[in-house]
């Protein structure tokens, strides 16, 4: 059998790795990538204030050495009836597919290149340094629109940022301002996370605007509805969307939320690129443990199928996340997202989450 896993991000990795665990080698595993170097998203945040200099990374091509074979190559298409995957140099059928491509990036709003991309570790060395040249004025971290990967990200790096200009004695001539479409931060993971999120961004003076989406970005300011706000250094975070390839309800592909099952036979989709319902009418949020659950999942239902035709392991929503608040401090977020009502629980920020990030970093970042 041969099961094709495309993108070799956080949920292609699980994925990829359990079905090797769970096949003997006659069975072929291989993971497709346009790029060869997977990254944790996290890191941004401490690229961006020059807590790291170097982008660290997993080189896919090793994926050969435990028995995955790593093709390198855009996805063109995906003809998931007939499982035939099309990449510029190859065609590659499979018995089995699982679609971990992750989430596009692309703003619509015009301007929106002024600003510098939280989610592009590239980007987070340029913020990193801009800061280092900014005596004064205003930061403004924008989202762009609903839903984008990590909804604690854009407010860890408000705190990460008020750490970071408040050793340097420039905090108080330095505006943070952090400017949403959502209603209020991590709605999907209920009141009391949000309400943590809150308090922490007034203790740190961090100016927060809700329910605004920008109309247009200015070499100095952005446009909204009824007013402006002024700039000297934009951080934002794009319109997240399914891979142009890929054409779903809503954009993103539709899951049994249990299982990952697409409506085709035998093609899986996991993690930020399928839109998950939850009971409290927001989506399961798009984060890479989730991701990896549902790797897990669909690997063991895919290796039971081969095995003995029957389909055991069922996804329970659970996921976690960690929130770097700075001062070298985490808190941790967790809980079962499809439990009715919703059960997040947030451990407060103590050094041991902290460290625990560098780990849960390492452990992604070897084979
Ligand atoms: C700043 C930041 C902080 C974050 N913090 C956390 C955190 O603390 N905890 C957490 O769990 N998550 C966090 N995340 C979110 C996490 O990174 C994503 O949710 C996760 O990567 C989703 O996994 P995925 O497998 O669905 O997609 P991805 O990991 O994005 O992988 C998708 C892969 O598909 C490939 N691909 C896409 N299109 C094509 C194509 N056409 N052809 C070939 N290859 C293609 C891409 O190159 C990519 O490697 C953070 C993200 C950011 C940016």
């Amino acid at each position: 059998m041969r099961i094709l896993i495309l993108g070799g991000g956080f949920g292609g990795l699980a994925a990829a790795k359990e079905i090797r665990r769970l096949l003997d080698e006659e069975h072929e595993v291989i993971v497709i990538d346009k790029k060869y170097k997977f990254s944790v998203g996290f890191a941004n945040l401490w690229l961006m204030t020059g807590l790291r200099s170097d982008i660290r990374y997993l080189d896919l091509r090793m994926l050969n050495e435990k028995g995955i074979k790593f093709v390198r190559g855009e996805i063109l298409s995906v003809d998931p009836k007939n499982r035939i995957v099309k990449t510029k140099d190859i065609d590659i059928n499979a018995d089995y597919i699982v679609i971990a491509l992750g989430a596009y990036m692309n703003s619509s709003i015009e301007g929106f290149d002024k600003a510098l991309n939280l989610y592009d570790s590239e980007d987070a060395i340029k913020i990193y340094h801009r800061l280092e040249r900014l005596r004064e004025g205003k930061i403004v971290i924008l989202i762009d629109s609903i839903p984008f990967k990590c909804p604690p990200a854009p407010y860890e790096a408000a705190l990460i940022l008020d750490e970071y200009l408040k050793k340097k004695n420039i905090r108080d001539k330095i505006e943070i301002s952090l400017i949403t479409p959502e209603e209020k931060p991590v709605a999907g993971a209920g009141d009391n996370a949000s309400r943590s999120i809150l308090n922490m961004l007034n203790e740190h003076n961090i100016i927060y605007k809700p329910r605004s989406r920008a109309l247009r970005i200015e070499d100095n300011k952005i446009l909204f509805d009824s007013y402006e706000e002024n700039y000297n250094l934009l951080i934002g975070i794009p319109a997240h969307k399914a891979p142009p390839i890929i054409k779903g309800e809503n954009d993103w592909i539709v899951v049994d939320k249990s299982t990952l099952k697409t409506r085709y036979d035998n093609v899986y989709a996991i993690g930020d690129i399928t839109n998950i319902k939850l009971s409290n009418g927001y989506s399961l949020p798009k984060a890479g443990t989730f991701a990896e659950h549902e790797g897990i999942v669909v690997a063991n239902n895919i290796a039971a199928s081969i095995k003995d035709n029957s389909d055991g392991m069922r996804y329970d929503g659970y996921g976690y996340c960690y929130i770097d608040v700075g001062n070298g401090t985490a808190a941790l977020a967790e809980g079962y997202f499809y439990n009715n009502p919703i059960e997040v629980n947030i451990r407060a920020p103590t050094k041991k989450y902290r460290m625990d990030m560098e780990e849960f970093e390492e452990i992604r970042l070897r084979i």
